[in-house]
Parts: structure tokens; sequence; C-alpha cells
């Protein structure tokens, strides 16, 4: 008998950790980025299919509501940029919680919102009007994650040492409106919340070229962490300290939470209509929420509570917002340290594509002005004007080249 038990017991190990299911991440991913759902549009009854579904996702793994009136929404009110699609009945978040009876609450968080049929703005199709934009990478992928994490979590035997509060918030796009209501209108108490974990965009993981993993520099815990975390799981990483950027930890960062940001990299279908669910890779996203699931855990060996750092890198962009009278069409490589800017990809008939700049280039110059980074980048692009032709000097194949550019 005992001998029996002894050898039941490695199962016993197994079925406890609910394995993160390339299976499930497909089947979620395929819902939210099908074209029945419209592409998400902030406020839109195809978003709330969405919401709908996620909030059942979190039911079936037993989260506890933690929105509004004991349900997993939270609605908020929220105006498109081009006023065009305000939204009478709001937009919602949705939270569910895991209770483990801890002290302190970890946020993992994914917004779920896109673009929707091209009408609210953010697209990069040239005529984006009444096409779909499905929005598989951004951020179907993400929202796939949140749910995966909460069942891994909430079907397992194990207390974990943080309550996990998983939230997918909504409006992002539109300049993350849903992350920053709720992080004004937190529907737990906001004192316990000892930082935030944001997955935007995890679903192209090229393993050769890394994670970009954002926010390290956010708490002096993170290094050890994620260094550790990284190694066990076998993910490789490219560090990013600043706290900020174009995505929803931002809004707990600003409230002098610790943040980490989760990020497989920007790529030539971003905010267009071919952000489509064949170019993601499930597998690797596996392997990502693997590193996120064991990030969580360490943090929770962390006996206090996890302490905040100011951290804004001045050199980092995506925390720049300005702005231009001209643009160039564009997609770039942030996790590039310099000096100049590399170019992840060229957007169909603006500047940058007419003047023959592609993807794997680094702009070293524009006009008169050399580029050491992103931000001197933006800086530059701040002094000209529409109808303007500069030089643009490039790094291509190790040769210098120059390419003029008319805005
Ligand atoms: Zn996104």
């Amino acid at each position: 008998m005992k001998k029996l038990l002894l050898a039941l017991l490695p199962c016993l190990t197994l079925a406890q950790q609910t394995p993160i299911s390339v299976g499930k991440l497909r089947q979620h991913i395929t819902f939210l980025a099908s074209d029945d759902l419209r592409g998400r549009g902030t406020g839109t009854d195809d978003e709330r299919r969405a919401a709908a579904y996620i909030a059942e996702e979190f039911q079936l793994a037993g989260l506890l509501p933690k929105g509004d009136n004991g349900t997993y929404f939270q609605t908020f009110l929220t105006k498109t940029k081009n006023g065009n699609l305000t939204p009478p009945a709001g937009a919602n978040n949705v939270v569910g919680y895991l209770d483990n009876g801890a002290k302190r609450t970890l946020v993992i968080g994914a917004h779920y919102d896109h673009l929707g049929m091209g009408l609210q703005d953010g697209s990069l199709e040239p005529n984006p009007q009444g096409k779909l934009h499905n929005g598989a990478d951004d951020n179907a992928s993400g929202v796939a994650g949140v749910l995966e994490l909460a069942r891994h979590f909430a079907t397992n035997q194990i207390a974990e040492k943080h309550n996990l509060l998983f939230i997918c918030f909504s409006g992002e796009e539109l300049g993350l409106n849903g992350s920053r209501y709720f992080a004004n209108n937190p529907t737990v108490g906001f004192e316990a919340i000892d930082a935030m974990l944001n997955m935007d965009m995890i679903g192209r993981f090229e393993p050769a070229k890394g994670l970009t993993i954002g926010g390290l520099a956010t708490s002096p815990v993170w290094n050890k962490i994620v260094t550790d975390a990284t190694t066990a799981t076998g993910v490789r990483f490219r560090a990013d300290s600043t706290g900020t950027g174009g995505s929803d930890h931002t809004s707990f960062y600003v409230k002098n939470l610790p943040v980490l940001f989760f990020f497989t990299g920007v790529h030539t279908d971003y905010h267009k209509t071919s952000d489509d669910i064949d170019k993601i890779n499930f597998e690797g996203e596996a392997k990502i929420l693997g590193l996120v699931a064991d990030i969580i855990k360490r943090t929770g060996e962390v006996n206090e509570k996890i302490q905040f750092r100011q951290y804004t890198d001045p050199h980092a962009a995506t925390n720049v917002r300005m702005s231009f009278k001209v643009t160039m069409g564009l997609l770039l490589d942030y996790s590039f340290d310099g000096p100049g800017i590399k170019v992840d990809g060229v957007v169909a008939s603006r500047p940058a594509q007419a003047a023959g700049i592609q993807a794997g280039d680094t702009v070293v110059k524009l006009g008169n002005y050399p580029l050491e980074n992103v931000r001197g980048y933006m800086e530059a692009l701040g002094k000209f004007e529409k109808g303007q032709t500069v030089d643009a000097q490039i790094l291509r194949d190790g040769k210098l080249i120059s390419k003029p550019v008319t805005f």
C-alpha cells in the first residue's frame, strides 16, 4: 500500500499543476480574433461579446467577480478621438479575483479591445473604414494569456503567496482608458496591490530574437527574479527598464506601483487588417506564460511588500507622446540600443516606404539631425514640415546609404 502511494505521488503533483494549454490558447484567440467579433471596437456590441466570453472563462476557472455590484464588469464611459463612436452604454473592464487569503495582491492584465472596423482611429491602413481589424496578436494573445494564467493558478491545489487579480481592460487603443479608470477606481484595496504584470502582444515570439520585458527598473527585486525565471524557463529576453510605454502597465506605474511588461515586439501587421491568427506562435506563447507564472511564484517568495522605484528612461521612446506635423510610417524595434533607430517594418504608402527604406535598416541621420535613439528620432521629426524633403542616412548590410524622404 505504501509503495503504491509513493508511486502515485508524482502523478498527483502533476495533476495539481494545471499546465498552460496550447489548445486553450488557440481556442481563445480563435474566438476573440474571429471575423465574427469584428475587431472588438471599444464600447461596441462586438466588444461586449468578447467581455461576456472572458467573464464566462473567469467563472469556469472559479475566479470571484470583482467588477461593479458583484459582477465581473467594471463599466466606464469613454470617447473615441474622432468622437464618432461615443458608446452611451460605456465600455467594460472584466475583473476576476483569485483569493488566496494573502495580504498582498498582484494584478495580471491585458487589454481586450482593438480597432474594430477601423472607425475609431489608430489603424495604420491607408483607408481603414469598414475593414476588419482582428487584432490576433494585439491583443487577443494577451487576453488568452490572462485566461490561461487564471485557469493555471485557480485550478491548482496550491495557495500562491499573493492574491491574483486578473483584469482584461477595454479602451486601451483609445489611450489606456480602461486601465486608467481602474487605477483611479480600484475594486480592491489599492494599497494591497504589490505590482502589475501586463501582457500586450505576446503572440509573435521568436526565440532567437527574445521576449521584451519592460519595467525592470521599477522595483529593485525585478532583476534577480526575472534573471532567475528566464534562466529556469530558458526564455531569452531583452530588458527595457522603463515603467511607462504605450500600454496599460503605465496606468499603474504612474500610481507608484512596480510593473512588468511582456511583449514579443512590433511587426509589419501592427494595427493593420493582417494581424491575424495564422501568424500566432502558440507554442511560443505557452513558453512565455510559463515564464510569467514562474515570475509570479518567485515574486511571492519576497516576504515583504514589493518595493517601488521611480524610473523613466530619458531615452525610452515609448513614453514620448508628442504631436508631429509629419510622420515617416516606420515600425521600430524599441529594444534596439542604438546608435540610430532600427526599422522593423514600413507602413504602405507612407514617406519611408516611398523613399525605399526597408525592414532591417538602421536610420542614423535625418536631415541635419544625427539619430542617437528613438527619442532623438522623435525630436527630429518635430522639426520637419509637410512637403519638405530631407536626406535619410541609412546603414544597410554594413554600408552607409542615403535616401531622400519627402514628408
Ligand atoms: Zn495592444
